[in-house]
């Protein structure tokens, strides 16, 4: 047996593979071999030939921050005659526009605003819940959660956490990991902390009850010893949160992205699809306690997004409505929900509209095709 096939057997029994294993699977070009292997492992979690997918909309609520990440195109420094701050009924319309279609999450996502105050977030989201108590708040990423703590005037990152838990925030969305290694996240965002305080947001989420995601973002010329470490510190972390039997189920999905380097201070070659799809596969098969794995169409495109389903995606993420950050950095590729719904057919599976935490909502499969037709005429 050659060396790829003991890895990928011993991952199909059910045994883990450690990070020398994974830099073994990372280093051959046998790609289709290990999306057969992680497209078992997806089926063992997901046995029905169902992919989801969820409706929601990106708020990016302010470009300002004091952050200053080498490959982002979408900041502006504190100061700057571009910066924005949306007025609150900006965001309200945009959410009673998403709920208007169907949606059912909101990713409010932007810059480190070192001007807005704690309580801008907290009365924000209460004001939000008390218009649309059954909207999902998964919003903020570590890095904002962190800056809170910091114009917080001394609160600790716990308090913070459990306050903004309290005023409406419903899950924590795993942006900013990039790589979870130090010697890369210097080189790219010196100032956004270290891998360490990422994951200190994250399980400190898990503790006071919140499920998370975690994303791994490939292409700023990490090694492939650091691609394995980055999984291997967040399947660590999956395990602390289970075995702690908080109420949070931890990082419910990992989302592989790839680095878009147009319109940013960073060069880079682009990764190529082979070497995206190789990752998600990979990450499936060492990641054995994350339930999900979501297709990252906004970057690769819908005919890539397509392919992800039979290479350890069950889920084709957020029929997104909005998307500033990674358009900024030229990654324009639009879905909307009918094509959403095409491109999962085409995959072969049956869609599913879900919720935030994975439940599914609406069936689309062949019975259904009226109340699809009409789902889609309302919409
Ligand atoms: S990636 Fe986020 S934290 Fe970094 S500069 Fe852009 S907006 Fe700021």
């Amino acid at each position: 047996m050659s060396p790829i096939d003991r890895i990928l057997d011993k991952a199909l029994r059910g045994e883990r593979i450690d990070t020398d294993e994974c830099v073994t699977l990372f280093e051959t070009d046998q790609i289709e071999k290990l999306g057969a292997a992680a497209n078992q492992l997806m089926q063992k979690w997901h046995p029905e030939p169902v992919s989801t997918f969820v409706i929601g909309r990106n708020v990016n609520y302010t470009n300002i921050c004091d952050t200053y990440c080498r490959f982002c195109a979408f900041y502006r420094a504190p100061g700057s005659k571009e910066g924005y701050v949306l007025p609150d009924e900006v965001i309200f319309q945009k959410i009673q526009e998403t709920i208007d279609v169907g949606g059912t999450e909101i990713l409010m996502q932007g810059g480190t605003n070192p001007e807005l105050p704690f309580s801008y977030y907290t009365d924000l989201l209460r004001a939000i819940k008390e218009r649309f108590p059954n909207i999902t708040m998964h919003s903020f990423s570590p890095a904002e959660i962190l800056k809170m703590q910091e114009v917080s005037d001394g609160l600790s990152l716990e308090q913070v956490v459990r306050e903004i838990h309290e005023a409406g925030l419903d899950s924590l969305p795993g942006g900013g990991a990039e790589i979870l290694d130090d010697r890369t996240r210097r080189k790219i965002s010196r100032l956004k902390g270290s891998w360490r305080d990422w994951m200190d947001v994250m399980q400190t989420a898990h503790k006071v009850g919140m499920n998370t995601t975690a994303t791994m973002v490939i292409g700023f010329g990490e090694l492939l010893e650091e691609r394995a470490l980055h999984m291997e510190r967040v399947r660590t972390a999956q395990d602390e949160c289970l075995a702690n039997g908080y109420s949070s189920k931890g990082f419910l999905a990992f989302i592989p992205w790839t680095f878009q380097p147009d319109n940013t201070n960073m060069k880079a070659e682009r990764v190529s699809p082979e070497e995206y799809l190789k990752t998600l596969a990979i990450s499936r098969i060492f990641l054995d306690n994350i339930p999900n794995f979501q297709a990252s169409w906004v970057t690769m495109g819908p005919e890539i997004g397509k392919l992800t389903l039979s290479y350890g995606c069950n889920d084709f993420g957020s029929t997104m409505i909005e998307e500033n950050v990674v358009s900024a950095a030229g990654a324009t590729h639009k879905v909307n929900i009918e094509s959403t719904l095409r491109l999962i057919r085409e995959a072969g599976k049956i869609p599913a509209q879900r919720d935030t935490k994975y439940n599914i909502l609406k069936v689309f499969n062949d019975e259904h095709i009226r109340v699809e037709r009409d789902f889609i005429m309302q919409n």
